[in-house]
């Protein structure tokens, strides 16, 4: 990691000059002067409203110095207003520069992510809340119907609600609401913010921690007192990793700082915020993408003030305004959602680590599988680590096994057809759900087949704007493009050779698992749980809920089950495709598969129940299937270390992809050639391709790819910089920068 570009200092100084530099949230190359009116204040960080052209543009008091500018001061328009909000502190502004200038990116553009919850700049409206009222229902001779006694069975307990979140949490029309205020049996009360996240005075103790735990627990807590630091805790799944980390969470808030957790599917992550509340007494902020506006403004704010004292989010939650972060938790910190790719290609686990250097706080990693990039960093003593080697109470770790798909082929099924599941996984499931246990089928791939093919011709059917197949969903009867979201319906007749009702489903997608795991177990109760059929948190929950209940028997799922969820009674784990991951040869591909397949596994047996996997495969004896069947993880990462090592790829060296894109295919090559002909040359530096992107056609733009490799010694950023400036571009190309891409 690069050093930071300025030591961070406490500097709020007063500006009493006539012109101030604003950054605006904008994809502009710097901060623009304005004019301060008489009689208004501002400080370095102050958010305010200032013109631009016809609008009117929210920004940040960039500098503690305003430089000389270039517009005479008689021409700068002047500053609107100044919101009624804590300044955004130093570090965080300092946090924006650097993440800039290291991912290539507009400061105004990195800033739009600090300011995400425009509302909350404005003072409060009151909502109309909802409370239980004076009014006795059947006094006033109001039947109790069942919608009514649940709107009242919320209330009993709780703070008042806005109708809309009433009504979906009681599950009712906003007139059965309307009618038991109107009545008088609910009382109609202003409401402000979201209710506030108070400070746990202090938290209830944690379970008796076993000795490993506890010094684990010890040398992180003391970290808390010791500026910046970055420590891996590294342990196998259910090692008590979380409790270990909820002391330095703690401890951390025992000196009034507040603390940010990253979890890579917050949105699905109820068991963890019950936990927490369990644990603390408090509810955490929570903040991600599916956050209602009120909640984000709510939090927001609450940061702003030094209000919310822990917030637990998805990567954007770095961007929040905090005055005094104290220590940054990264959980599951090997997982592909911290990094964004989308707008600025960022790392949130990297961008963690330097937050916590330019705050001067501890960092803290946290996986079963970490990242081949944070073990180089503990190897190379860059990060310190904590090892947690054993299942807390001597639960046993899953027992891991192959089954070699070639050997053991799954009949037709009578009645039904293609069979996925071999004989010995379908016994299995069969002596599990006798035993009154639960199942688990993973594959992960959505939709009920990912391809459809013609069976005169051949015919495969094809996104007309990306290179991708389209994949059927039955469920919604329709073909789609999971990559730019086309849909269609399938075919009646061949589009090459005519034939009628030709199409055919090759291979499966869960929805055709589930569907085969009805006809072989009619009787079990199947759910099936993929990102389109479960959608939001809410529903996730539910979900969720209702396994732990033992309302289902056999679950069936693509990679959104893997994540964070404990179900006590699962126990068998059955893999169906164990080698999709492997197949299209990206360097990453051992170790992602590796990962997600040794989560999917940890599902397995968490409680007193001893676990069982079953990994379906046609290639038993690759490394990956070997490492997860033999346990031997530290061979299997020296293994790969060594391949990368001798690639000359990440962790050993530094990429950053160029990425053309056009939907004139003439145009994106010529700009290909021109950046080919001014690459930067020397030693410890290479230029490779240009080359068809990995999507060479999305949304109909044909996609070229450049990778500028350097020696870990050697910083990317001023190579790109000079590289791009020597090369134009034409407006209908698009170049973007992916500095440290996630797949090459
Ligand atoms: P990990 O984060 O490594 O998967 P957890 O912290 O979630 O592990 O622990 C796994 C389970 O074991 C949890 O239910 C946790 O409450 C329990 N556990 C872990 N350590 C202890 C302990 N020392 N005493 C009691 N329960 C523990
Ligand atoms: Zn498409």
């Amino acid at each position: 990691n690069p050093e930071p570009f300025t030591e961070v200092t406490e500097n709020a100084q007063l500006f009493a000059d006539e012109r101030v530099r604003v950054l605006l949230p904008l994809p502009l190359g710097e901060a623009y002067d304005y004019a301060l009116p008489p009689g208004m204040t501002v400080e370095a960080g102050s958010i305010v409203e200032v013109p631009l052209g016809q609008r009117r543009v929210t920004g940040v008091v960039w500098d503690a110095t305003p430089a000389g500018g270039k517009v005479a001061a008689e021409k700068l328009k002047p500053v609107i207003r100044v919101f009624d909000v804590p300044p955004l502190p130093e570090v965080g502004r300092r946090f924006v520069d650097w993440v800039a200038a290291y991912y290539l990116a507009e400061p105004g553009t990195v800033l739009k992510m600090s300011l995400s919850a425009p509302a909350a700049l404005e003072p409060p409206v009151p909502t109309v809340g909802y409370l239980r009222g004076e009014g006795d229902p059947e006094a006033l001779g109001l039947r109790l119907t069942p919608a009514r006694r649940r709107v009242l069975s919320v209330l009993a307990d709780g703070p008042p609600r806005p109708a809309a979140e009433l009504a979906r949490e009681a599950g009712v029309s906003a007139g059965v609401i309307k009618g038991l205020a109107d009545a008088g049996v609910l009382e109609r009360v202003a409401m402000y913010d979201a209710p506030g996240f108070e400070v746990p005075a202090d938290a209830p103790e944690g379970p008796a921690l076993s000795e490993s735990q506890a010094a684990a627990a010890r040398s992180l807590s003391a970290k808390v007192r010791d500026g910046f630091s970055v420590t891996l805790i590294d342990g196998v799944t259910g090692s008590g990793k979380t409790e270990v980390y909820f002391e330095a969470v703690k401890a951390a808030l025992r000196q009034g700082r507040q603390v940010l957790v990253l979890l890579p599917e917050i949105a699905l992550s109820a068991q963890w915020l019950e936990r927490f509340a369990a644990r603390f007494g408090v509810a955490p902020a929570v903040w991600h993408s599916e956050c209602t506006q009120a909640q984000r403004r709510a939090t927001w704010r609450a940061v702003a003030r030094g209000e919310a004292p822990v917030v637990v989010g998805a990567r954007s939650a770095l961007f929040l305004p905090y005055p005094d972060l104290g220590l940054v938790v990264v959980d599951e910190e090997h997982d592909q959602a911290f990094k964004q790719e989308d707008g600025v290609p960022y790392h949130a686990r990297d961008m963690a680590v330097v937050r916590a250097r330019l705050g001067g706080f501890p960092a803290v990693l946290v996986s079963a599988t970490p990242s081949l990039e944070s073990l180089e960093n503990v190897r190379a003593g860059r990060y310190d680590s904590v090892h947690l080697p054993e299942r807390h109470a001597g639960a046993q770790l899953p027992d891991i096994e192959a089954i070699d798909m070639r050997a053991d082929r799954p009949p037709p099924i009578q009645g039904h057809g293609q069979s996925f599941i071999a004989p010995s996984l379908r016994d299995a499931v069969g002596e599990t759900l006798a035993a009154g246990e639960q199942a688990l089928l993973f594959l992960n791939r959505r939709g009920y087949a990912p391809l459809t093919l013609c069976r005169a011709c051949g015919h495969r059917l094809q996104c007309p704007n990306c290179t991708a197949w389209l994949v059927e969903h039955r469920l919604v009867d329709s073909l789609q493009c999971h990559h730019c979201g086309y849909m269609a319906r399938v075919p009646q007749s061949c589009p090459e050779c005519g034939a009628e009702h030709s199409f055919a489903a090759c291979g499966p997608g869960v929805e055709r698992l589930h569907e085969e795991v009805k006809a072989l177990f009619p009787e079990a109760r199947v759910a099936l749980m993929a990102s389109d059929t479960v959608t939001g948190p809410a529903a996730a929950a539910r979900f969720i809920e209702s396994v732990q209940n033992r309302e289902i028997d056999l679950l069936i799922g693509t990679q959104i089950v893997a994540k964070g969820n404990h179900f006590p009674y699962l126990t068998l784990v059955g893999v169906v495709d164990a080698d999709l991951g492997l197949a299209g040869g990206d360097l990453r591909a051992g170790e992602r598969t590796y990962q997600l397949l040794h989560q999917v596994a940890g599902r397995a047996g968490r409680a007193e129940r001893p676990g069982r996997v079953m990994l379906q495969t046609y290639e038993p004896v690759h490394e990956v299937i070997q490492a997860l069947v033999s346990g031997d993880r530290d061979r299997f990462l020296a293994v790969e270390a060594e391949n990368r090592r001798k690639a000359g790829m990440p962790p050993f060296a530094r990429l950053a992809a160029l990425i053309l894109s056009s939907p004139d295919e003439a145009a994106v090559d010529a700009v290909a050639r021109a950046l080919a002909r001014a690459a930067p040359q020397g030693e410890g530096i290479e230029v490779m391709g240009p080359a068809p992107a990995p999507l060479a056609i999305l949304r109909g733009r044909h996609r070229r790819r450049m990778l500028l490799r350097t020696r870990r010694d050697i910083a990317p950023q001023p190579l790109l910089r000079d590289w791009l400036r020597q090369v134009e571009v034409p407006g209908k190309v698009r170049l973007s920068v992916d500095v440290d891409p996630y797949h090459f």
